[in-house]
């Protein structure tokens, strides 16, 4: 499947099978065109791989490690596995793909990146790529989202990014998204739209697939190194899908390792109350792609909610969507309790903080490992949990004195 799949997937159009497309007006399509064909030429040269190559290895830290979880697998069963993106540098997997991003911007003659961020982890792996490459920075957020996330926004503001308050509707990432959209149109020749995971049109859930697939490469190579065979399972959280995607990638073609994806079930399965996607919603379009999605009554994409707000997102990558329906990955989902117990249990087992969207993957490795106690369990351990902190303590208190 690999060489092959990635020939195949997306088509021409940006399709992979019936998800994903370009669904734009008329005169952002030909910009996509020119990102696309940009993307083509400039991603196989020397000189962008070779540039990229140095960067993810000496400003990065890459290859980030393969951890064998030996506490958690011996009280739990099974062997767990982690790859550590949470030691890649900004504590998550998403420089990986905001440097390829940005990079592709300094290739193409553009000055400035433009984005939206909810929770502000996009927001400041793109700030931080503007600052390597010495590009102008402007990212749209909304005000609800400023006041919750403010370590973040100050953040971004050290690294030199705008940060542009979005005031209008319920002034979060539904917004922030609007408006950033709004800036970029204006000013399409200067400026590249990054997106954060791999959604939007095409071409960009290819483009991020392709720069996160170093997650998979890496880890696959590790673990085979460590093991010398391959994972039973390989375990990853899906929000919009860009870790899962760069994790899965290495694995499509092994038959004998079964995949999953973890979604939120955040308080309850009810509309409003969740965000799982894959598992409970519809194919639709939003964002001007075609996916998997949670709908409103109206047809408009419903309110979605997880504690971990880097999940909340009511699409998902096309290419995932996909995957589901040719049963290649399977998709899951975990609720909030289980998403802090595997936070704390995590943390005191081995020491390790987790991102409270990486928690969710753990959770349900644990689940996999309590099931089968014999097998290998790779899980992508996305990001770090440092951001997380005081709010799982705030809301939930400490295992010991619960709140
Ligand atoms: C943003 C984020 C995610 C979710 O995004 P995907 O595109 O689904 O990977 C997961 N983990 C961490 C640590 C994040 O910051």
């Amino acid at each position: 499947m690999s060489e092959n799949y990635f020939k195949t997937y997306p088509n021409e159009e940006g399709y992979f099978g019936n998800y994903g497309g370009a669904f734009l007006p008329p005169h952002l399509e030909a910009e996509m065109k020119k990102i696309t064909n940009a993307y083509y030429s400039i991603s196989k040269s020397h000189k962008f791989i070779s540039e990229l190559r140095s960067i993810r290895k000496h400003y990065q830290g890459r290859p980030t490690p393969v951890y064998y979880s030996g506490r958690l697998s011996n009280k739990y069963g099974g062997r767990i596995y982690l790859k550590r993106e949470d030691l890649n540098h900004t504590g998550a997997h998403k420089l990986n793909h905001c440097m390829g991003e940005a990079l592709l911007a300094k290739y193409m003659g553009k000055t400035k990146l433009i984005a939206e961020t909810g929770a502000g982890q996009h927001g400041v792996a793109l700030a931080t790529a503007a600052a390597y490459f010495g590009l102008e920075c402007e990212i749209h957020m909304g005000e609800v989202d400023i006041k919750k996330e403010h370590p973040n926004v100050v953040r971004m503001e050290i690294l030199g990014a705008k940060v542009v308050p979005v005031s209008h509707g319920l002034k979060t990432l539904k917004e922030a998204v609007d408006s950033a959209f709004d800036a970029y149109v204006q000013d399409f020749d200067n400026s590249l739209y990054c997106i954060g995971s791999v959604v939007g049109p095409h071409p960009f859930p290819m483009m991020v697939r392709d720069f996160q697939r170093v997650v998979g490469v890496e880890a696959r190579e590790q673990f085979m190194e460590m093991t010398g065979e391959l994972p039973d399972k390989v375990v990853a959280c899906v929000g919009g899908g860009s870790n899962a995607m760069g994790l899965f990638s290495a694995f499509l073609d092994d038959d004998e390792c079964e995949i999953y994806g973890v979604e939120p079930a955040g308080r309850s399965l009810n509309l409003g109350e969740h965000a799982a996607t894959m598992t409970l919603g519809k194919p639709g379009v939003i964002h001007g792609f075609k996916c998997y999605t949670l709908m409103d009554e109206n047809g408009e994409p419903a309110p979605v909610y997880s504690v971990a707000s880097g999940l909340d997102y009511p699409g998902v990558g096309p290419e995932h969507s996909m995957l589901k329906d040719l049963k290649k990955v399977k998709y899951d989902y975990i609720n909030d309790k289980e998403t802090i117990d595997a936070f704390y249990e995590l943390s005191r087992m081995e020491g390790i903080i987790p991102a409270l969207e990486s928690a969710h993957a753990v959770a349900y490795a644990i689940k996999l490992a309590q099931k089968f106690p014999r097998q290998s369990i790779l899980v992508n351990l996305s990001g770090r949990g440092d951001k997380d902190i005081d709010f799982v303590v705030d809301t939930f208190g400490l295992p010991e004195n619960p709140k």
